[in-house]
């Protein structure tokens, strides 16, 4: 059993006497014990077994378990959210005085904990534009531990040479961290590439049908170790009934990845010929400046897709206004198409120059492109852009 989509199906926990099929829900707190010694080697960690749900649970470790074989890891740990899966990681590993390098272009909650939270326990981060090999290379101190990255990035789209920059890591000794929630498992593997730990937001494409919030970090038993120390004690556990959702998601995540990127590829092609549209970016696009790298090291482009509208903010609003069946919500990575406008909603608190530096202009939008069918989706958009045009 080595290809993902058979073990994203077949990894399963073992069955109970039941004999059942699909794998129950494990809804318990606690676990009992046979007896007394029973209880006492589990405690002290001289026995396996399931003491507490804030610890382990079937549910929770049959979706790592599908995970960590997906991204090729040695271990696993599941978390509630996604930031609950990144603040872990930085949590578990990092202690006052250490340092992290980042790529500019981070998920917005990330960029917090990096500038306003990790910095009240001393712990500082640098950016670095995700292109610049060199500036990663001279970002480095002697007290940095982690460089973490996101690619593609959100919503910049921005795509980071995995090989290059886990090289720069392992010559300097330090973690590679990367943020894998746009492309999944499917169409990309950090750790093939040199990453050595891997986190979800499960939220997006992972769940892929907007209902459970969920995490993941992957990585070497070193590593989950430390950050199981943290979280085994401190409490962002996955709860067992998003668990058993996920893990159920996880079994269709192939083919929806590859409906959203056949679906997002058409739809950039279609904008890119499209009067009202500046620009047009998507990976697997020949005009997206890191197309040959993304060609490389992802399989498929992913389900998002972002272009510049001509008109600005009030054009990109409008845009927003008149779209019919797409979704104005703050997901991404649903079975329904959604569009959002940064510049007006999650990123209207940065200053325009801000907002430039990580590639958010003021007529760009983000499309999330869902599984209905294409046609439909290139309609809606369609129409919502002929307002653009001069009557
Ligand atoms: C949504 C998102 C997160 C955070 O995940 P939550 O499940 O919302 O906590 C982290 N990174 C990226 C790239 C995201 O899109």
């Amino acid at each position: 059993m080595k290809n993902l989509e058979t073990i994203a199906i077949r990894t399963q926990y073992e069955r109970t006497d039941s004999s059942e099929h699909s794998v129950p829900l494990y809804l318990t707190s606690s676990y009992v014990f046979e007896d007394a010694e029973d209880m006492r080697s589990q405690f002290a960690e001289e026995k396996e077994g399931h003491i507490y749900s804030r610890y382990a649970n079937p549910n929770v470790e049959e979706f790592i378990e599908k995970l960590r074989l997906m991204e090729g890891a040695e271990a696993g740990w599941a978390t509630a959210t996604g930031m609950a899966a990144v603040f872990s990681c930085f949590a578990g590993l990092l202690k006052s005085g250490d340092h992290i390098v980042s790529s500019r272009s981070v998920f917005g909650s990330t960029h917090k904990l990096f500038t306003e939270i990790l910095p009240k326990w001393g712990i500082e981060t640098t950016y670095v534009d995700a292109q610049d090999l060199n500036g990663f290379q001279s970002a480095i101190r002697p007290e940095t531990k982690i460089l973490y990255a996101e690619t593609p990035s959100n919503p910049a789209l921005e795509i980071l040479d995995l090989e290059a920059i886990g090289a720069i890591c392992k010559k300097n000794n330090i973690l590679f961290a990367i943020d894998n929630c746009f492309a999944t498992p499917i169409l990309q593997r950090p750790i093939e590439l040199g990453a050595d730990i891997v986190i979800h937001s499960a939220t997006k494409y992972i769940d892929g049908q907007g209902r459970t919030l969920g995490g993941a970090i992957l990585s070497s038993k070193e590593v989950i170790g430390q950050i199981k120390g943290f979280a085994r004690h401190s409490g962002p556990a996955l709860s067992p009934f998003n668990a058993w959702v996920l893990s159920k998601s996880i079994e269709t995540l192939s083919l929806r990845m590859e409906r959203h990127s056949d679906n997002a590829l058409k739809i950039a092609e279609l904008l890119e010929k499209h009067e009202g549209v500046q620009s047009v970016r998507y990976p697997f696009l020949a005009s997206h400046p890191n197309h040959t790298l993304a060609k490389k090291q992802m399989s498929l482009g992913g389900g998002i897709v972002t272009f510049e509208i001509k008109g600005g903010i009030e054009a990109g609003k409008q845009f927003l206004d008149h779209l019919k069946m797409f979704s104005l919500t703050a997901n991404l990575g649903d079975t329904r198409s959604i569009a959002t406008h940064p510049a007006s909603t999650t990123h209207s608190k940065l200053h325009p120059e801000e907002r430039a530096e990580v590639g958010i202009t003021d007529g760009l939008v983000r499309l999330s492109i869902g599984l209905e069918n294409w046609k439909d989706i290139w309609e809606d958009i369609d129409q919502a852009l002929r307002f653009l045009r001069p009557k």
